[in-house]
């Protein structure tokens, strides 16, 4: 494994970081205060291709992988998690069909996406289907040359702006996991509807929904990966993305961990710099040590993930790792910030603030630890 970044590695990077800079980082704060979608800076996003990084080149795609998107992410995350978020979920929501789409479905769906500005979601939750989806509600019958598609889904990020809807739901509830299909579902179709943003704590700029099926119509052409595999391949794809959330974890983490150690050179007590005291050096310490080592977990999972190797322990340990690093670093910023730590007036607080979902969306912290135990016993047993 190479740690040095190649060339086209370096590339995406400056690539990221420069319109991290230039275009999030100034208005991360307006989206913030107002909790308003930045839909223009998608736009560009869209534009210079950071929406696509698992798409192949083929259909329009930038085709970087999922440690090139990683890469990206930590720049973008850096000026803002709720902006990147709504980049990312665009990924998540499209990498079930770059991996498990028939040839029609990628041209029909992958194609349009990447040619014009576009917005997909990902709809697995429910109200009472969180971290059990096999426990959700929404039905998906089969009537002939299409599926009826009854159901709420919950918490969807680019819910009320998304064009393309992959929606899990199931055959019938009692079947559990083996019931649960995907379903790509256009926006257009009669019968969607997003609901009212929710207003959220952090990652404010991001557009989180409910999104009720009521009576759609959905071709069987739709149907993404057969009837019988929706969960499985649900789960594989997430192997795939949580790397790449992780590395948003990282970004945000790094942003709070730079903005500390600039504030304790400057802020002066006790006659020096609070950085020369011991226990704020602790502090700083450990969020160096956080933050390098969420990388290069991100990094081994992805780079696990681009060899096509089984990467389910890994991607999980570095979801589960960099969410608790960014909340940690975030919380010890806010410390380190002391009284003005706890204001609008500085921006750790908003980086405290956005950390706390990561530990939540895609998988809690509990979670990823029931998969990482799971892996591990199935590996030694
Ligand atoms: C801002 C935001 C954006 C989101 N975006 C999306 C999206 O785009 N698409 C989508 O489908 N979903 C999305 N989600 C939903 C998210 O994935 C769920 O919130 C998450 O899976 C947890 O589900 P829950 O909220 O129902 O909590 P619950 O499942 O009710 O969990 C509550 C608590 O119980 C713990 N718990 C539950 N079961 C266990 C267990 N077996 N062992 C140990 N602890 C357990 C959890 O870890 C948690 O601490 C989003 C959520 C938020 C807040």
């Amino acid at each position: 494994m190479q740690l040095e970044l190649s060339p086209q590695q370096l590339e995406i990077q400056l690539h990221a970081r420069k319109f991290a800079r230039e275009l999030m980082a100034p208005v991360a704060p307006i989206h913030d205060r107002e909790g308003s979608f930045p839909l223009e800076l998608l736009r560009e996003a869209h534009k210079q291709g950071f929406l696509t990084p698992l798409i192949p080149k083929q259909y329009g795609g930038s085709e970087i992988g999922c440690l090139g998107a990683c890469i990206q992410a930590e720049e973008l995350a850096s000026a803002c998690m709720g902006i990147y978020v709504s980049i990312f979920v665009s990924t998540l929501a499209l990498y079930p069909i770059v991996r498990f789409g028939t040839q029609e479905q990628k041209q029909r769906f992958l194609k349009p996406f990447c040619q014009g500005f576009s917005l997909a979601s990902y709809c697995l939750s429910e109200k009472d289907a969180g971290s059990d989806p096999s426990s959700m509600k929404t039905l998906a019958l089969p009537r002939g040359d299409h599926y009826l598609l009854n159901g709420t889904k919950m918490w969807i990020t680019n819910g009320g702006y998304a064009d393309l809807y992959v929606v899990f739901a199931t055959r019938d509830p009692a079947l559990k996991h083996r019931g649960i299909l995907a379903l790509i579902v256009p926006s257009s179709l009669e019968g969607v509807k997003p609901g009212e943003p929710i207003d959220k704590m952090g990652q404010r700029a991001s557009n989180t929904t409910p999104v009720t099926f009521k009576e759609v119509r959905v071709p069987v052409e739709n149907l993404l990966g057969g009837e019988e595999e929706g969960f499985k391949k649900a789960m594989a794809a997430l192997d795939v993305t949580r790397p790449i959330i992780a590395s948003g974890a990282v970004g945000l983490a790094r942003s709070a961990m730079e903005l500390a150690s600039s504030y304790a050179s400057r802020r002066v007590q006790f006659g020096v710099p609070i950085a020369q005291h011991g226990a704020v050096q602790t502090m700083l310490a450990d969020m160096g040590i956080s933050v390098s080592a969420a990388r290069l977990m991100v990094w081994r999972a992805a780079w696990l993930a681009d060899k096509g190797l089984k990467n389910t322990k890994e991607a999980a340990e570095a979801k589960a790792f960099s969410a608790d690093a960014a909340m940690k670093v975030t919380t010890d910023a806010v410390q380190i910030y002391g009284g003005m730590g706890y204001t609008k007036w500085h921006p750790v607080e908003k980086l405290m603030r956005d950390a706390k979902v990561i530990q939540i969306y895609e998988g809690t912290a509990q979670i990823m630890r029931r998969i990482v135990a799971r892996e591990m016993v199935r590996e030694h047993s």
